[in-house]
């Protein structure tokens, strides 16, 4: 499987994560004599949407780690290295140990990249005396070591300014601490603080609202405009820019417990690159049509996931809708055809409100809710629970993965309950 000989290939995908192995899987289904390369330095492939479930002690770590080998679609090559620079003048990709590849077509999926460091102290701080992050496989089973052993206190959860993966993310845990902290008859002697740097608690409407009643029924005190910039950890305090009609002003808080949601941006590498947007919220990530995928200005390039300009909320789910419609149009290509596939934004984020509770939050370009299954979306349900617990893991190994499509079409079983 892997080839480190070979240095030119007719399809090179940058990153083998959830997009890089749907989008080849898909490719080689439809035609199994491409010759592919996907260039991956990881050994581990991680369902990071378990996450937030490890953190709230409902997951086992184990069960969201694959050996990457096993991941690789059968007729790819795996190349095991990390790209340092993307020359698309020169149709050549180089990777950090040197190597030049050569290619046809090219994708680009190598993720969002976290940015810890732009919080002080807080990389020294991850992982120990309650300072944690779901963000991280590392830190994901601390976080439930510290919802689980809350003597009470502060809890303080924080999004931050950037755009992220999974902007459901950083509230889904705290609610599921919130329900282990009434469990353990400690939500009494704990304030529960929900500090975001920007000014609503879901971007768009219909969800918002929900999740604004959500927190309110939960006693949650949710702090708009507070963007969290330092941890001082040998004296348990938070630092956060909040910024109000007079400016900007620093306030430090307490901490008994803090679940951080790091800021995030495009790979380095592609910052600095040509494939890179030059302005506007396109600026640093991977410049494609939001349609077609295909890139704004270098035709045989590609991009799809989180490191791409695509102008929607950053999941899984969004690369399930994604990937069909760039191997569609990448074999349109190859083949001459016109590119006629067109993704229409959509995205999935199941915002899990509790143990048994999911607001299964699907929307697209549009920005309104909107469901695969027949019933109001916004509320939330023990049947989408039973989604993001046991289905969505079960369909993301033996069906996206493998290439395969799955929609919820004659998911009858789950009507209203
Ligand atoms: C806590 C958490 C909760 C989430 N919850 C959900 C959810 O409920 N639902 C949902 O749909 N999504 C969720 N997500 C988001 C989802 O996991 C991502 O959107 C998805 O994995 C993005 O896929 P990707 O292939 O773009 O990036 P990734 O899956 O991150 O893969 C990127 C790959 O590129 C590789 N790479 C990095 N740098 C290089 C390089 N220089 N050269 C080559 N390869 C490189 C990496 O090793 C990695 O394998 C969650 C994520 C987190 C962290």
């Amino acid at each position: 499987m892997t080839n480190q000989a070979k240095n030119h290939y007719q399809i090179v995908v940058v990153g083998g994560g959830s997009a890089g192995i749907t989008v080849t899987a898909q490719l080689l289904k439809q035609e199994s004599n491409l010759d592919i390369a996907i260039v991956e330095p990881s050994d581990k492939h991680y369902y990071q949407p378990a996450w937030t479930l490890v953190g709230g002690g409902a997951y086992k770590l184990e069960d969201t780690i694959k050996e990457e080998r096993d991941c690789i679609p059968t007729g790819a090559s795996w190349i095991k290295a990390a790209i340092a620079e993307l020359n698309p003048e020169q149709n050549t990709v180089i990777t950090q140990d040197g190597r030049s590849i050569t290619y046809d077509y090219l994708i680009v999926c190598p993720g969002i990249q976290i940015d810890w460091h732009l919080i002080k102290g807080l990389p020294e701080a991850l992982g120990k005396n309650g300072v944690t992050s779901n963000y991280d496989v590392r830190y994901a089973p601390y976080t439930w070591e510290l919802i689980k052993n809350f003597k009470g206190g502060n809890a303080i959860f924080t999004f931050p300014a950037t755009p992220i993966k999974c902007a459901g993310a950083p509230q889904k845990i705290m609610y599921l601490a919130d329900e282990t902290f009434c469990k353990n008859g400690v939500r009494n002697q704990t304030k529960i603080t929900y500090g975001v740097a920007v000014a609503k608690i879901f971007g768009v409407p219909g969800y918002c609202e929900a999740l604004e009643k959500v927190a309110a029924k939960k006693e949650i005190l949710v702090q708009y405009k507070h963007n969290l910039k330092e941890i001082k950890a040998d004296r348990k305090e938070a630092i956060f820019d909040v910024t109000t009609e007079a400016g900007v002003q620093e306030i430090s808080v307490n901490y008994d417990m803090i679940h951080v949601a790091p800021p995030m941006s495009p790979p380095d590498f592609i910052k600095t690159s040509s494939l890179a947007g030059k302005e506007g919220p396109s600026k640093g990530w991977v410049d494609v049509n939001k349609f077609t995928l295909q890139h704004n200005v270098f035709p045989n390039v590609f991009s799809l996931g989180d490191a791409s300009s695509l102008p929607t909320s950053r999941t899984a789910a969004a690369i399930r809708k994604q990937a069909p419609v760039l191997a569609h149009n990448l074999l349109a290509l190859i083949g001459a055809r016109s590119l006629d596939s067109q993704y229409g934004g959509y995205t999935c984020c199941p915002l899990v409100t509790g143990y048994g509770k999911t607001i299964m939050a699907e929307f697209d370009y549009d920005g309104k809710p909107k469901s695969s299954f027949p019933f109001d979306p916004t509320q939330e349900r023990w049947s989408m629970w039973m989604v993001k617990r046991y289905v969505l893991p079960y369909l993301y190994w033996n069906r996206m993965l493998k290439g395969e499509s799955f929609e919820p079409d004659n998911w009858k079983f789950l009507l209203n309950r």
